[in-house]
């Protein structure tokens, strides 16, 4: 029988957002999450599922019952012949690598970090870049669900392809994802060259950018023009790094996080720190190569506060935020704005829903554990993100409701029948998912 704990405390990766669910559970098989449903049914309660925990929002919250899924972490089966990887929800990305490694296979992409399991990142919609890769959820290819009513479904194009097409970015909503079967491709080695450019040169070349890398992507660095472009491309070469333990932890990690905390009273400075660390650490060309997913991933120092919205029109956009930050002094915004590129799909809640698009992810550090003010910032963006017809990342915090995601998503009203037919009595809402669908 599963055994629940009391008194857990929940925080997500970045200490941003907390609850204190009433029992929190990790089950070991398919039957002891079948258990806690039942429980959950008999009490009235509700359930969310929470896999690494890292999403940067209340997305993962709940003050009913939480299902931890970390125990149920295994590889169940690899297909070499299809280079299928079939994975429990609950495995780390940090986990399945090295599985990945011994068979010779790989994901095609991967996000910034490996310490989230597989059923969070495609929940959530998880991106990178490379406008010929879609979010990692398009890499799935089968999965299996558990419903509110202990019902187990198998999930792909030929079986319940309705339910498949809205589950591969499911928020967590549609029940619990139990196992995943991913699509990859046979492992590859990435070369990763870092160079520095303006935002002029970057905005007028995107779509050569866009042609001469496979995974290209751009920071922007506020109260400036600085850009640093990243080139990630297949290569045959051996592994090399470019790692610098002073410059990259004592410059870039512990001096900033110090001038970032003394910017917290003398905001001014921010523009300042922006321009100063691009010459410190971006204006010479870098590279690296190594396995994929140790070049796609990387290490994130600092606690932080983001948004990343999808849109189309990446310049009008980038340079209206740049032209927002110049017409009002006072607001001021951390580096790095990240722009990166997906290939459209058809899964109904992706950002990227029949659509190519840039994602721009905006941030402002917590130096030492403290809240920078971000309002003004974080409201002038979403105006602008809203008025160029973006859709928010679900595991981000944003501020739509459903009025606006019934304008951002054609295939809305036919997510929300699914989810109210999967789960009629909302057993897997909390109060970020409340605000999505009533
Ligand atoms: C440092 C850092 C870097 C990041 N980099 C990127 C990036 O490069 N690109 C990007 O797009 N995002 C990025 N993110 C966001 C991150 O990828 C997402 O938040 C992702 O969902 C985290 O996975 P997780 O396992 O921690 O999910 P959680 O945060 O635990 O959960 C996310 C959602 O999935 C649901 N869920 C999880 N597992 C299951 C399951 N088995 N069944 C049903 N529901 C489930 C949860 O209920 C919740 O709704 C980053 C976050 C951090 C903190």
């Amino acid at each position: 029988m599963v055994h629940g704990h009391k008194g857990v405390r929940f925080q997500n990766w970045a200490r941003t957002y907390g609850c204190c669910p009433e029992m929190y559970y990790q089950p070991t098989s398919v039957e002891e999450v079948r258990e806690v449903l039942a429980l959950a049914r008999q009490q009235n309660k509700k359930v969310k599922v929470v896999g690494g925990g890292h999403s940067p929002s209340d997305i993962a919250c709940t003050d009913g019952f939480m299902i931890h899924m970390g125990k149920m972490n295994r590889v169940l089966q690899v297909d070499k012949e299809k280079k299928q990887v079939t994975v429990e929800a609950g495995i780390l990305l940090t986990d399945l690598h090295p599985q990945l490694d011994k068979h010779g296979l790989a994901l095609s992409n991967l996000g910034a970090v490996s310490d989230v399991t597989a059923g969070g990142v495609i929940g959530s919609g998880t991106h990178n870049t490379g406008i010929k890769h879609g979010i990692l959820a398009t890499q799935v290819v089968a999965l299996t669900l558990m419903t509110a009513d202990g019902a187990i479904l198998e999930c792909s194009e030929s079986s319940n392809a309705e339910v498949f097409q809205a589950a591969r970015v499911h928020l967590g909503c549609l029940g619990v994802i139990l196992t995943i079967t991913l699509q990859c491709v046979p492992q590859f080695h990435l070369q990763e060259t870092t160079f520095p450019s303006t935002l002029k040169e970057v905005l007028d070349n995107l779509d050569s950018h866009l042609k001469k890398s496979e995974y290209f992507r751009f920071l922007w660095f506020p109260h400036s023009e600085n850009v640093s472009i990243i080139y990630q491309d297949h290569t045959n070469k051996p592994p090399s790094s470019s790692a610098s333990w002073f410059w990259d932890y004592a410059v870039g990690f512990y001096l900033l996080e110090f001038l970032l905390w003394t910017s917290t009273f003398l905001p001014c400075l921010v523009g300042w720190i922006n321009r100063f660390f691009f010459w410190l650490l971006f204006t010479r060309k870098k590279e690296n190569s190594n396995l994929s997913h140790k070049i796609f991933t990387y290490e994130c120092r600092f606690k932080q506060h983001v948004q990343d919205w999808a849109i189309e029109k990446t310049g009008e956009a980038l340079l209206e935020l740049k032209a927002m930050l110049e017409a009002h002094p006072k607001v001021v915004a951390h580096y790095p704005v990240e722009v990166r590129f997906t290939r459209g799909d058809d899964i109904l809640l992706s950002p990227c829903f029949q659509r190519d698009s840039c994602y721009m992810n905006i941030i402002m550090y917590r130096p030492y554990g403290k809240d920078v003010p971000r309002l003004d910032y974080w409201l002038a963006y979403e105006t602008i993100m809203k008025k160029f017809g973006g859709r928010p990342h679900w595991a981000k915090a944003h501020n739509c409701t459903r009025k606006d995601f019934e304008k951002m998503y054609p295939a809305f009203p036919k997510f929300c029948a699914i989810r109210e037919k999967l789960d009629p009595t909302g057993m897997f809402l909390n109060s970020y998912l409340e605000k999505v669908f009533y």
